[in-house]
């Protein structure tokens, strides 16, 4: 069924639907991200010819400090579809000399976890597990979804993932248990929710610029401001008085590998946002993904975020508290960077969003969830 874009219920330039409860319209049906964001043509050709300049010369630099090391970087990789095109960019393009960091999460498909496997050996790129506890991570979110029933609180379904955020300590001390000067990581600039990193900043520019918006001073403003809201939350939801300890540690400490606590612990190991310099393009995963034999997992209507199955359950949340979900962020941030058309993120939200059911059920099965709690009904994709 297709509906003309200002009945759509949705933002008229990017796909936000009027439901989204962090965003606000205009009279024009345009959302607050949009309206603040800069054109399309943010990135001019200076910048990219700046930023392949600065790719070349921190390569340069990561060789030069492998030297007489046994690895040059260390990579975490999760089976999934960007870790997997980070891993195969920098071993094939870049010629690097990687050890691939896994953690196994209980909620990482089987089908990714031979992605896994099938990648570091075509690859062939040793291989190390995170020292994480399956077991205390499934506990955590288990209890933290029984929370969001009785609360419907975001912070719930969020707080789960924290056992996942220690991978970013674990990535830094396997690179030192290994004497590897660097870390290199795969996030990129269209995966923040909300469309964080186009709004503007106070001085009117975008947040693109990876040195700016990494830097030590960005980090402990941002660290104070999370520590503000984490009180605020308190305050609000008493019962995560008992949780403290893990929020400190998922937000303070480990939440991104730009911490300064990570940066003050780790001051010799240096960090890569490799695709804020490199670039992300669609095209160049795909290529990736089929060059190394990558699979889909079951159940999986869009490659992306498709190595977590508590990733589908907590849209199948979401949907119900937020009004929105991250596939939704992930294609109005495409569009505002000008990588597809609002069109073609139409078509893809027919065939590949909402809530995938047996996604959903699998990691409810892993959750164990105890009997009565009060979810949302589950609807099949076909009554989408
Ligand atoms: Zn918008």
């Amino acid at each position: 069924m297709s509906v003309s874009p200002n009945q759509d219920g949705r933002c008229t330039h990017c796909v936000i639907p009027r439901t989204a409860a962090h965003a606000t319209f205009n009279d024009d049906g345009v959302c607050d991200v949009c309206a603040s964001a800069p054109p399309q043509s943010n990135m001019s050709e200076d910048k990219v010819r700046e930023n392949a300049e600065a790719l070349r010369k921190n390569i340069e630099r990561i060789k030069e400090d492998g030297k007489n090391r046994p690895y040059d970087c260390v990579v975490g990789i999760s089976g999934g579809r960007d870790s997997t095109y980070l891993l195969h960019e920098l071993t094939r393009k870049h010629n690097l000399r990687c050890l691939a960091a896994y953690y196994r999460t209980p909620f990482t498909p089987e089908k990714c976890h031979q992605n896994v496997l099938r990648l570091t050996e075509r690859l062939n790129t040793p291989l190390v597990n995170m020292n994480i506890s399956q077991e205390v991570h499934q506990k955590i979110a288990r209890e933290m979804v029984v929370l969001w029933a009785k609360t419907r609180k975001s912070v719930y379904a969020n707080m789960a993932c924290a056992e996942c955020k220690i991978v970013n300590g674990e990535i830094f001390h396997i690179a030192k248990k290994n004497k590897a000067k660097w870390v290199v990581y795969g996030s990129n600039a269209v995966e923040s929710f909300g469309g964080a990193s186009w709004r503007r900043t106070s001085d009117g520019q975008s947040e693109g610029a990876a040195d700016r918006r990494f830097s030590f001073s960005r980090q402990m403003s941002r660290m104070l401001k999370i520590a503000q809201k984490g009180t605020e939350l308190l305050v609000l939801s008493p019962a995560l008085w008992k949780y403290l300890w893990l929020m400190f540690r998922g937000s303070i400490l480990y939440l991104s590998p730009d911490t300064p606590y990570l940066k003050l612990r780790y001051h010799s190991i240096h960090v890569l946002h490799y695709f804020y310099l490199a670039g992300w393009t669609e095209a160049g995963c795909e290529n990736a993904l089929k060059e190394v034999g990558w699979e889909l997992p079951y159940g999986s209507g869009t490659s992306w975020r498709a190595d977590c199955n508590y990733a589908a359950f907590k849209d199948y949340l979401f949907q119900e508290t937020v009004g929105t979900t991250y596939y939704d962020s992930l294609l109005s941030n495409m569009i505002r960077n000008g990588m597809i058309t609002r069109e073609e993120a139409m078509r893809r939200l027919e065939v590949e969003a909402g809530v995938f059911p047996e996604k959903v059920k699998a990691a409810m099965d892993i959750l164990d969830l105890p009997e009565g709690l009060s979810l949302p009904t589950l609807s099949t994709n076909d009554e989408r």
